[in-house]
């Protein structure tokens, strides 16, 4: 037997996976469809400019220990995400904190903030939050929900937001002192040099092979028969042929440009709330690294269905299929030799921090 472990898909859990096995002188095959390494985090240089291939990345997390861990593979940077959102041509800072409520409303203290939040929240009667639409309105308001959310929010999930869980809006900070600061943690930043770095070094082992453009289900029955134990962070229906189901996924469709302009829009992100604008947010990358190259990429990002052979980016965390992936989870633990894993192999709408974190509680699980 030549390989320990068969992994799919070369994305950050399975890297993490590749590269703690490999330190305990496991021999490892890694395999991906796509024809790089990286999955969703990898970047790609364009004029000089890191450009974030599958979306805007800010790394984030609370716990030293993974911002320790990450730190190995890459020198962060001090990038603070402070996206903007343009509502029909209104600017407003993100999170929802004291310049946003200021601009929308004149006030200037947290008490005359809150106490209008109180008034509209008010005038609606919401007792016990029981979709996106009531959670966002009990959080913060009727104004800031139909300026800043209810538009973003249907366009990004295609659906009503009295028809969307409440966890979604829950990831957003809701702040009474002046701070654009996008996230809560205590450690946030972006790679210099961007994050493919990152998987490079964590599959730079000579005990890891890797093997792109390659699809795990091409010969998943000979995959299965030679390899004492696999990986797998793709999607867990597939795996099992769709056999409870087809769980519901969101697309996405980034539309690039180059442009002969050092500065397109002032900001890294920039997020479109109306319902009209056809794209959720623009990404300008160099605002990432803070470069000043002459030209400028930036990203269109289109919110898209998902239909089976679609990239899919974001899972459809609702009740009913949460419910079909329980089973699939469970049908998933009577084989020990097969560890799903990831934002697709666990169907959770999971962060990298999460995914890394992820992965390193099943490695100390393997290699107990
Ligand atoms: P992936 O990166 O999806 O890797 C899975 C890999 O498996 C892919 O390369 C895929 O090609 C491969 N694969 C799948 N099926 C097969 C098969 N059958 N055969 C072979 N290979 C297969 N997180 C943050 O922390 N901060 C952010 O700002 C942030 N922004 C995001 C923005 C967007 C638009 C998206 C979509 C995600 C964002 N994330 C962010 C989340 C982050 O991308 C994920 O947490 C992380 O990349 C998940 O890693 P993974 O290994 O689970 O999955
Ligand atoms: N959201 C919103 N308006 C915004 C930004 C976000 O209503 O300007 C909502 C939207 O429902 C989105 C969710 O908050 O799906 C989570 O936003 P986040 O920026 O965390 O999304 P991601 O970067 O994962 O796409």
């Amino acid at each position: 037997m030549k390989y320990d472990y068969l992994i799919v898909g070369a994305g950050l859990f399975g890297s993490t996976f590749a590269y703690e096995a490999a330190k305990r002188g496991k021999k490892v095959k890694v395999i991906d469809k796509r024809n790089h390494i990286a999955g969703n985090i990898y970047t790609e240089k364009v004029e000089g400019i890191n450009v974030h291939k599958y979306g805007a990345h800010i790394f984030h997390t609370n716990d030293k220990e993974i911002w320790e861990y990450v730190n190995q593979f890459a020198e962060f940077n001090r990038y603070t995400n402070s996206p903007i959102a343009n509502y029909n041509g209104e600017v407003y800072n993100l999170p929802f904190n004291m310049n946003t409520f200021n601009k929308l409303w004149g006030v200037t203290t947290p008490e005359e903030a809150k106490a209008k939040i109180e008034e509209q929240k008010a005038s609606v009667n919401i007792d016990q939050p029981k979709n996106l639409e009531e959670q966002a309105i009990s959080l913060i308001g009727t104004d800031i929900y139909i300026k800043l959310i209810k538009g973003y929010t249907e366009k990004q999930w295609g659906r009503k937001a009295t028809e969307l869980p409440n966890f979604i809006i829950k990831r957003l900070p809701v702040r009474f002192t002046y701070d654009n600061n996008y996230f809560n943690d205590k450690y946030q930043g972006i790679p210099t040099g961007g994050y493919t770095q990152i998987v490079e070094k964590m599959l730079e082992s000579e005990l890891i092979d890797v093997e792109l453009g390659k699809d795990f289900f091409e010969s998943k029955e000979e995959y299965l028969a030679s390899f004492p134990k696999i990986v797998y962070t793709g999607m867990i229906d597939q795996f099992f042929n769709y056999q409870f189901g087809t769980l519901e996924y969101r697309s996405l469709q980034f539309e690039n440009s180059t442009l002969d302009q050092e500065n397109y829009q002032g900001n890294a992100v920039v997020n479109y709330t109306d319902a009209e604008t056809p794209y959720t947010r623009i990404i300008e990358h160099k605002h990432f690294e803070f470069g000043n190259q002459p030209k400028t990429v930036i990203t269109k990002e289109y919110p898209r269905n998902w239909k089976k052979g679609d990239e899919p980016y974001y899972p459809m965390n609702d009740k009913r299929n949460n419910e079909m992936f329980k089973k699939y989870y469970d049908l998933a633990a009577e084989n020990p030799n097969i560890i799903f894993g990831g934002r697709l192999g666990m169907y959770k709408y999971y962060d990298m921090h999460q995914v890394i974190g992820a992965a390193l509680s099943v490695v100390k699980q393997e290699f107990k």
